[in-house]
């Protein structure tokens, strides 16, 4: 690997400092295509791209048929608002819909809206249903929502809120996998229970089927609707279509959002009937919501996930990855568990990983971290195997010596 010469790169990332708020920290590396697993700096040097631009390329980079399909609407139909019927929403909630336990969708724009959307829902499920009094949400300590002030609340990370007081009112959070807690947080004025069936940026940590089944058992008796972010966890990267599917038990919501239209912003609820019918007509809305361009690009990445069995494909490689990652662990004392659900996988270190995924760049790896000691592998699902299985021989070489 050479070092940057002065470039384009450098020139870019002193504009960049100076014309945009900081909140993404100092950034050094410009990236300007994509192909498959791999994409490339401005430099021309190539890397394997073990994140997804964040768990949205889990088909890689610019798909033959992602981007044969945003062409084709590109110059057929940008954008029309909600007033009117779009052809391509309506094919793609009818995949969603057939695919998974729910039977209606609404199209946003990113996690956080799809979140919110699952918020004003449980709400007004409740309200209608059982009166007033019963709004609590009950989430997950280390878990990720989103953004916007409702899903901050719902993230259950201090280091998130800090600054933002006052929160949402009506928010409860427990331990992942403590049923006991659970059970002490629902009550009476519980709207819902909003669970990542595997969190992701709070450390990728997968929920037990024990725990969830038990979520369900407790919404259904008292009313409370449980919600599903699938946002990172859904549409294969955890194994299954739907990370639902793992436990046997269906939500009443699914959170969708990254990787659903192939790189394309774009964010969806999936609803069971009963709780969809309180949401009337100007109870919510989106104005881009489900747009032409995002809707079709949305129909090409998952008819290409569900025509190539990719969720399949994520669980065998998955195993096979934390198989190996496993094997490493034996002979490093630095890697303390190896964790997670098809290609979705989290290395728990004894150490702060930010120097390690500077070597791992330094060496052409793209990865990326879940708080400061988990190495987090979230592959495209279209990775080819050889590739993939490459990084265990590397981390075992940068680890050396460390422990
Ligand atoms: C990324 C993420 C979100 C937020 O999605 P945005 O598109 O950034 O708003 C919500 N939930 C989960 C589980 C996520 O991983």
């Amino acid at each position: 690997m050479t070092t940057a010469s002065p470039s384009a790169s450098v020139s870019i990332a002193g504009t960049a400092q100076s014309v945009l708020l900081g909140n993404y920290g100092t950034r050094d590396l410009c990236l300007v295509r994509g192909e498959g697993a791999y994409v490339w700096d401005s430099e021309g040097r190539r890397y394997l791209d073990l994140l997804s631009g964040l768990g949205v390329n889990n088909l890689g980079h610019c798909h033959p048929s992602v981007t044969a399909a945003i062409k084709k609407q590109a110059e057929t139909l940008l954008h029309v608002s909600n007033l009117y019927l779009i052809e391509p929403q309506v094919e793609l909630a009818l995949l969603l819909t057939s695919h998974s336990p729910c039977g209606k969708a609404f199209f946003c724009n990113s996690g956080a809206e799809a979140v919110e959307a699952a918020i004003k829902t449980a709400r007004r499920f409740a309200r209608e249903k059982r009166g007033p009094g019963h709004h609590k949400i009950v989430t997950l300590n280390n878990s990720f929502h989103g953004r916007t002030m409702g899903a901050l609340t719902a993230t259950g990370q201090t280091k998130y809120h800090q600054g933002f007081e006052p929160l949402l009112d009506g928010f409860d959070y427990v331990a992942i996998n403590d049923a006991e807690a659970l059970r002490a947080a629902v009550d009476d004025a519980t709207a819902a229970v909003l669970i990542e069936p595997v969190q992701g940026e709070g450390g990728v940590h997968p929920c037990s089927a024990e725990f969830v089944r038990e979520a369900r058992r407790l919404c259904d008796e008292r009313g409370a609707l449980l919600i599903f972010d699938e946002v990172q966890c859904g549409l294969g990267r955890s194994g299954h279509l739907f990370a639902s599917e793992e436990f046997g038990v269906e939500p009443d919501l699914i959170a969708l959002a990254k990787s659903l239209a192939g790189g394309v912003p774009m964010g969806a609820l999936l609803l069971k009937d009963e709780p969809a019918s309180v949401m009337t007509p100007g109870s919510h809305a989106s104005t881009f919501g489900g747009n032409p361009l995002a809707a079709a690009a949305g129909v090409a990445a998952i008819r290409t996930i569900v025509e190539e069995n990719l969720p399949a494909r994520a669980k065998r490689l998955g195993e096979a990855l934390r198989e190996r990652l496993s094997e490493l662990q034996s002979r490093h004392a630095c890697i303390e568990e190896v964790r997670g659900r098809g290609l979705m996988i989290g290395v728990q270190m004894t150490f702060a990983v930010a120097d390690l995924l500077k070597d791992l760049r330094g060496r052409g790896v793209l990865a990326g971290s879940a708080g400061p000691s988990v190495l987090r592998l979230l592959p495209p699902l279209i990775v080819k195997e050889n590739a993939l299985f490459d990084v265990v021989p590397l981390l075992d070489e940068l680890l050396a010596g460390r422990a």
